[in-house]
């Protein structure tokens, strides 16, 4: 564990250059993180997957529509956070320590407000995450608006309309966002955006060109040169998806292959089985060949049909053989 905070504390040193391009970082980095990243590199083909998996720091390989989450933890429920899905809630310590901050902020400016409530983050070993098409390194995470009124016992997400739209809080959260230089972007419909401008704006008098790299609103719902971006479907829940540079300076140093054959090993020997998404275009006797068992051993361990369609986001269990 503390091998895990020096070299986390090490690479956080020198991470924004590392950061900037992963080929001819070389020569920027601070030498204590250019010792740090070639060791866990070099370790990592020396050292059991198992007993690696014990110490070594999150990882989050590739993009969030294609990639994977290594070394993972889950995000933890705190007084004040609400996290929905606890299994589908697997992250990276920066991403844990950003969303507390800002359920800290919110909670300064706004005393005695309601949970922050967590939906989505990522499956436990990342990758697709249906019905979810980004979501798969980590780092994306969706929350429920803040709500004016009762809260909901149950924590789902609701119909949100000018009337329960929290503006305040919600403002406060995005704004926190922003200031805190760890988001990429947030998704957020148009019509909230709108709510957030005109408030922003009246009550924080707030310029059109304070607020410009932060809403897309006014200036058009495809714009993508601000913060808060519209896409479809983010009117009942937003959207965040975080920076996290030390978990990837690491995923520069995995492929999304190499990061699912060391997750693969490391639940075979762990859990005895592994769980494999089935992807568009995968036939069952392409999976047993890929995953060295056979159809039958497949066929039996997910009890398939004889006649059987193999949608894409199907878990299938592939257990450890001898
Ligand atoms: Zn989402």
């Amino acid at each position: 564990m503390r091998f895990f905070l020096v070299i986390g504390a090490i690479l956080a040193l020198a991470c924004p250059a590392a950061a900037a391009d992963a080929d001819d970082a070389a020569d920027d980095r601070h030498p204590l993180a250019a010792w740090a990243i070639d060791t866990l590199k070099d370790l990592r083909t020396r050292i059991e997957p198992l007993s690696l998996a014990s110490w070594h720091p999150a990882v989050s390989v590739g993009r969030a529509g294609k990639g994977r989450l290594l070394f993972g933890v889950q995000m933890p429920i705190t007084p004040g956070i609400h996290v929905r899905n606890p299994h589908e809630s697997w992250t990276v310590p920066e991403v844990v320590i950003a969303l507390q901050a800002a359920h800290a902020a919110v909670e300064a400016a706004h005393p005695d407000g309601p949970d922050m409530v967590i939906g989505d983050i990522s499956r436990r070993n990342g990758g697709r995450f249906w019905p979810h098409r980004s979501h798969q390194h980590g780092l994306d995470v969706d929350m429920r608006y803040f709500l004016l009124g009762e809260q909901p016992a149950d924590y789902k997400y609701r119909m949100v309309t000018r009337h329960n739209f929290d503006t305040a809080r919600v403002w406060t959260l995005i704004e926190h966002f922003y200031a805190s230089g760890q988001v990429d972007r947030v998704f957020v419909d148009y019509r909230h955006q709108r709510r957030l401008y005109r408030y922003a704006r009246k009550e924080l008098k707030k310029t059109a060109e304070e607020l410009a790299p932060i809403l897309s609103y006014p200036r058009g719902r495809y714009r993508k040169d601000a913060l808060v971006r519209h896409v479809r479907g983010h009117h009942n829940h937003l959207h965040v998806r975080f920076d996290a540079p030390v978990a990837q300076t690491l995923g520069r140093l995995w492929t999304v292959g190499e990061a699912l054959a060391m997750q693969r090993d490391i639940d075979l020997q762990i859990k005895g089985q592994f769980d494999y998404v089935v992807r568009r275009g995968d036939t069952l006797s392409g999976i047993a060949a890929r995953n060295a068992v056979s159809v039958a051993d497949l066929r039996a361990w997910n009890r398939l049909p004889r006649r059987l369609i193999l949608r894409p986001g199907r878990v299938l269990k592939v257990m450890r053989t001898n």
